[in-house]
């Protein structure tokens, strides 16, 4: 459209010029020897005109002294009567040597035809222009089902685990992705399946991309790379087009690899978005699954997609046989995040002052592409300083400008929080430590993650079918091990355990409501879930009990949560050095594994400070 605007301007000015030196060519170059027609009556009278040339209305005269003059006439009616009429006798008129001139040739033409013709002229114009760009944008609507998937050349930039620090657990995941893409043929001798899609989950700037990139430079394959975003676009149906053609295209060039980047963009909970009007983008979805159905056995091309939206994901997308392999990339810790200031610090020239441990224990909250951004703007700031070489003083000032920036997504702490949400998520691993029927602790970690500041990884210790009130109770104090630690160091709470409350007493209702284990309550479940079967969510509850029940299993739930809270507030309390040492741990390492953790326990078990 912008070009149709642009043409059109373009015709009108030189339309405009056109008509303003045709127009202009009579009365512009010969304004002032221009006389009255009185004037031509008087000269003519006195004999002192030798010839009068006549064009149209105009009159050149010549006078007996050679200058010459402009006379007009009106437009009808010729000079001679117009000569009369103003009193000249016919021998003063027969003096003078009168032509006239016909127009003709090019002037005639562009004076008389043009202002006619180019009206017609633009019309057209404009019309064959309007024409072509419609015709353009049908050439692209043809080509719209192509898949716009990047092949990345590898050769070009080879990205290799190497170029990827920290994020150990994904990389041997990924390492296992590679060896299919390798060496198929050992896996398929076993009867073994080659796995169709991996999905990696993690926050923006964790180094999603990076990671899918650095696969297919490890395995030395083509790299079929699309974003979800790319997906959602004008032409319903398209998206699905371009979903098989990249199919296409990929098992053609097998092995392979297709990387979906924000796959959240098309794989959003189908049916989610109540009223609907959102065809395109199931459609799509639908036929990246038809296309990963119907892989053959021995296909070797895997789908890769990434994501920091797993919640929002649609559930068929994580059946197995599609994105049945789940990679978690954590935000980097301080340990990490030095590495990744050390990859990022290649090829530039860094002052031996430089201590990168210190920015990395500064910047916790920053992702990988916080980092490599922080790394950046240091180079950037000590060119501008005509420096040779960047200096601690430059990146520890690129710091705060990269916490200001508009870029950065993720959360950042003070050191205040740090040490708020150390203690917290020390509560959690004391309290479940403490329990006998509470998970292991399997990580410790308060590098924010999604919403929650910190985390505390349990899993069980085995597989379990039934779960017992016991450990109900053990993990409801669990729970509430974070609220209670804060509550018993800073005598304060934040809105850090927001969500663990709110869990919490979820699991007392249920306790109650459900599961029947409430003494009081006796041996019972009370409402009934509702289920709307095309939303395939739970939108409420019936409830099929009166208001004085309704009071009793208040009252009951709160028992529990209250009982929890106070088993939570005396071991922190009794364990209060343990608590310290967990915290200091956690501040300095920013995450404590479970084998450490134990050890840690152990030690402390051994010096007598834990019962
Ligand atoms: P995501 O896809 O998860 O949003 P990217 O993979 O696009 O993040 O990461 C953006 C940039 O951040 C990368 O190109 C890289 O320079 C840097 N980066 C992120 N994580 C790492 C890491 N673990 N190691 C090295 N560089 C990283
Ligand atoms: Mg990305
Ligand atoms: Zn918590």
């Amino acid at each position: 459209m912008r070009d149709v605007l642009k043409n059109i301007l373009f015709a009108l000015v030189i339309f405009m010029v056109l008509v303003s030196l045709f127009s202009g060519a009579n009365t512009f170059f010969d304004k002032e020897n221009v006389i009255s027609l009185s004037d031509l009556a008087l000269k003519a009278k006195s004999g002192e005109i030798k010839t009068a040339l006549i064009s149209g209305d105009k009159i050149e005269l010549t006078l007996s002294d050679e200058s010459k003059v402009f006379a007009y006439k009106e437009a009808s009616g010729s000079l001679l009567e117009s000569l009369k009429n103003l009193g000249v006798n016919d021998n003063d008129i027969k003096k003078i040597n009168i032509q006239v001139k016909t127009e003709g040739g090019l002037a005639y033409f562009l004076i008389n035809i043009l202002p006619i013709v180019l009206p017609f002229l633009l019309i057209i114009l404009f019309f064959y222009f309007m024409f072509r760009q419609a015709k353009g944008g049908q050439m692209q609507a043809f080509n719209f089902g192509a898949s716009k998937a990047k092949l990345f050349d590898a050769n070009k930039e080879k990205i290799t685990f190497k170029n990827v620090a920290g994020a150990e657990e994904a990389k041997e995941e990924l390492k296992e992705v590679v060896e299919f893409l390798k060496s198929p043929g050992k896996f398929l001798s076993m009867g073994a399946k080659i796995p169709r899609g991996v999905i990696l989950i993690g926050s923006p700037g964790t180094g999603k991309t990076l990671l899918a990139r650095a696969v297919a430079g490890e395995a030395n394959v083509p790299f079929f790379h699309i974003s979800g975003s790319e997906f959602v676009e004008m032409f319903v149906g398209v998206g699905a087009s371009r979903v098989r053609d990249l199919f296409n295209n990929a098992k053609k060039h097998s092995p392979s690899i297709v990387f979906i980047d924000e796959i959240d963009a098309v794989g959003r909970h189908r049916g989610a978005g109540m009223g609907g009007g959102h065809d395109e983008r199931e459609q799509t979805l639908n036929q990246i699954l038809v296309e990963m159905d119907g892989f053959e056995r021995d296909t070797n091309v895997i789908v890769i997609a990434a994501t920091n939206r797993p919640d929002i994901l649609d559930p068929a997308l994580l059946r197995p046989g599609r994105f049945d392999r789940r990679v978690i990339i954590d935000e980097p810790d301080i340990k990490n995040r030095e590495e990744i200031l050390k990859i990022h610090s290649e090829g530039k020239p860094l002052s031996a002052d430089v201590v990168l441990r210190k920015i990395a224990e500064r910047t916790p909250g920053f992702s990988g592409a916080d980092l490599a951004n922080l790394m950046n703007e240091g180079a950037i700031a000590a060119a501008r300083k005509n420096q040779k070489e960047i200096t601690q003083t430059e990146l520890t000032e690129s710091i705060e400008k990269v916490m200001m920036g508009p870029a950065r997504r993720s959360k950042v702490y003070s050191a205040k929080e740090k040490e708020i949400v150390a203690f917290h998520e020390a509560g959690h691993a004391l309290v479940a430590a403490s329990l006998s029927n509470a998970d292991a602790v399997h990580k410790i970690s308060i590098v924010s993650r999604g919403r929650a500041g910190g985390y505390t990884l349990k899993l069980p210790t085995e597989e379990i079918n039934f779960y017992s009130k016991n450990k109900f109770i053990d993990e409801l104090a669990t729970l509430l091990g974070g609220y209670a630690a804060e509550k018993t160091v800073f005598g304060d709470v934040t809105t850090g355990p927001h969500s663990d409350l709110k869990t919490a007493s979820d699991l007392a209702r249920r306790i109650v409501t459900e599961y029947g284990m409430s003494e009081k309550m006796g041996p019972m479940t009370f409402g009934e879930r509702e289920k709307l079967v095309f939303l395939g969510k739970e939108m409420g509850e019936n409830r099929n009990y009166s208001e004085s029940v309704a009071t009793k299993i208040d009252e009951e739930v709160s028992s529990f949560i209250d009982k929890a809270y106070k088993t939570a507030m005396k071991i922190v309390k009794e364990k209060r050095n343990a608590l310290n040492k967990i915290a200091s741990v956690l501040i300095e390492k920013e995450t404590i594994e479970q084998t450490e953790f134990e050890e840690l326990m152990k030690s402390m078990r051994a010096s007598g400070s834990v019962a």
